[in-house]
Parts: structure tokens; sequence; C-alpha cells
């Protein structure tokens, strides 16, 4: 029997009130898609499934960046601007690789984003902190999902640009946003080329004051970069742009930009195979994750590992045979 943890309500009064966009009722739900307890999960599947035919209809933005390029201030004001422009719902939701080891979130900070937090069209979700990375991913998936149901029209996925999270972010989004610094010493500033191949645009923060000229360089300089990527299937040319979040300048051209992006390419189909492409990632990844979790869960493997890593901790065996003997433990071989 799966012990019944307190406070949870009936699968139809979370379906009911994420269905009426109710966020408080959203957050329980969220609460539920984060747990580890195995009630929880049930619960949250349940819900997950009776919501999935109303989910899909937002548009989805990964947004990137080194830390303190910018990033909350951007999305602060960036989010501000086009509920102001567009009166449409947003949710901003992350993905932190750092936050397995600190526990920290890059929203976790009550104070990052105060205004929006405050705004009645945003809703704001920290990342989940003591997961795996693809485990981090899976429960922001679902999260973003559950948001969608509640009428959230446009979701933000932010992510620090430190290597590792910005392949699931973009496999989860439909436009990628990179932000990056101007004349921070070396021009791509550890932003990983493969980074910059996945961006959909590249807008330049902080360009006011004494920093604008450089900004302005920076961006003829990324422009040229660029143009020796190969063009994306759809023909879309990354733009490059300027921006200060601070004084609101350029914000709401990047809004545009995006628009016509979305434009092009749901008149081109190509927004639908990239979502078409992106189940099958998802699919395969949710096998994985489930699979992991299933794995180490059972006792004759929790039992094994602490054996084999007290062997190779004494130097008894190597690392390969005490992996295989673990994995016996559920893998048949021959
Ligand atoms: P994050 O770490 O990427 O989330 O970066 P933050 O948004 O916290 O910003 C880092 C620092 O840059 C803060 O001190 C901000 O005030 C500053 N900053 C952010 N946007 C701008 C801008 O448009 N212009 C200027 N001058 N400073 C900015």
């Amino acid at each position: 029997m799966v012990p019944f943890p307190k406070g949870r309500l009936e699968p139809e009064q979370y379906i009911e009130g994420i269905l009426q966009g109710n966020v408080v009722i959203l957050s329980k739900a969220i609460t539920l898609v984060e747990s580890s307890l195995e009630y929880d999960k049930k619960l949250s599947k349940k819900i997950l499934e009776q919501l999935l035919p109303y989910t899909g209809n937002s548009i989805r933005l990964g947004i990137t960046g080194v830390p303190g390029v910018g990033k909350s201030t951007f999305i602060e004001n960036f989010g501000l601007e086009v509920i102001k422009k567009t009166s449409k719902k947003i949710a901003i939701l992350a993905i932190d690789p750092t936050s397995q080891k600190t526990k920290g979130s890059i929203l976790g900070d009550k104070t990052r984003m105060e205004r929006l937090a405050l705004h009645p069209n945003a809703y704001i979700r920290p990342s989940p902190a003591g997961h795996s990375l693809g485990g981090t991913a899976q429960k922001t998936r679902e999260t973003l999902l559950l948001c969608e149901a509640a009428g959230f029209e446009i979701i933000f996925i932010e992510t620090v640009g430190v290597g590792q999270s910005e392949t699931l972010v973009s496999e989860m989004t439909d436009f990628f946003l990179l932000l990056m610094l101007a004349g921070a010493g070396d021009e791509l500033q550890g932003i990983k080329k493969g980074i910059m191949e996945m961006a959909d645009m590249l807008v330049i923060t902080k360009a006011d004051g004494e920093n604008k000229h450089k900004a302005l360089v920076a961006k003829t300089e990324y422009e040229g970069a660029l143009h020796l990527f190969r063009p994306s299937e759809m023909g879309w040319q990354v733009p490059v742009q300027t921006c200060s979040a601070l004084q609101n300048e350029g914000l709401s051209k990047v809004w545009e930009r995006i628009e016509e992006y979305f434009k092009i390419s749901k008149e081109k189909g190509f927004f639908d195979k990239k979502r078409k492409e992106q189940q099958l990632t998802w699919l395969n990844e949710t096998i994985k994750n489930e699979l992991l979790e299933y794995f180490y869960k059972q006792d004759a493997v929790k039992q094994a590992l602490e054996n084999a890593k007290n062997a190779v901790n004494e130097g008894k065996k190597d690392a390969i045979h005490a992996a295989q003997e673990v994995l016996e433990k559920i893998i048949h071989f021959k």
C-alpha cells in the first residue's frame, strides 16, 4: 500500500483548478511533479494524462547566457514588455545545472524579477533542486505542460550557459535565445560554438552608457561569425540584436523578431515538424530516466552497488567488472 501523504487533493480538483488557471493549484500540482514520493508520482501522472489534450498551445522560448550576462534583468523587463504588447499570460521556468550541487536555484531568489513576479499575467517557478540534470529537465518539461494547461501562452525556460543544460532546453523549446556580453575579453566568453549553433537569435545585453559602442561592434562581429554557419533548414538567418534591459531599449525589437520567426516557422510547417521531433526525443529521454530511477530503486541493486563501491575502493575489483556485477542484478547478459 502506498501511503497517502497529507494535504493532497483529489485528481479532479487539480485538473479543474489548473484548467481554470488557478495558480495556487498549479503550484501544488508542480510540487507533485517534483516530488520523489511514489504516491505523488502516480498522482501527477494521472493529472498530466488528463491534461495532455489541453497542452501544446503556447510558444516555448529557451533563454541562456553565462552568469552575470543579465538574464534575470532581461527576462523581467522583456517579460513585462511582452505582456504589455500581447496581453498574454507568461510563465518562467528554469533548468539549473548548478542547483544539484548548491541546492540553490537560478530562479530561487525571491528578489529576482520582483516586478514581473507581482504581475497578474506572470507565473515564475524556480528550478527543482536535488535531481540529476536529466531528471530535472524531465520535471521542467512536465511543469511546462501543466503551465500550458493552465492557460499560459508564452513559456520561458531559463538556463545558465555553462554547457550542459542548453541541449535539454533546446529540445523542449521552439525558439532558443542566447544572451551575450560585449567586449568581455574573449568574444566567445566560454560560450561554446555548439551553443551558438543552437541559437535562433543572439542578443547582446547591457548596450547602454559606455558599453553601447562595444555592443554595436560585437553585433557586427557576431553577425560575421554567424554567416559562417550553414543557414537553417527553414532559411532563417539568425539575427543579432543589442538591448539594454535596464533602460528598456531594444526589447520590443527582440520580440518583433521572435514573432517574425514564429510566423515563418508556422507557415512553412517547421513549427510542427520540430515539435514532433521533440516528442520522439522526449519519448527516449523519459524511458531513459524512468529506467535509471527503477534500476537504482531496486534493493538488490542498492546492495550490489554498495559492495561494488567497496570492492573498487579497496582495489579488489576494477570499475568495469564491478559495474557488470551490479548490472547483472537486473540485466541478464546472454
Ligand atoms: P544573470 O546572472 O545572468 O541573471 O544577470 P543579472 O540579471 O543578475 O545581471 C547581472 C548584473 O548586470 C546586475 O548587476 C545587473 O544590474 C546588470 N545588468 C543587467 N542588465 C543590464 C543592462 O541592460 N545594462 C546595464 N548597464 N547593466 C545591466
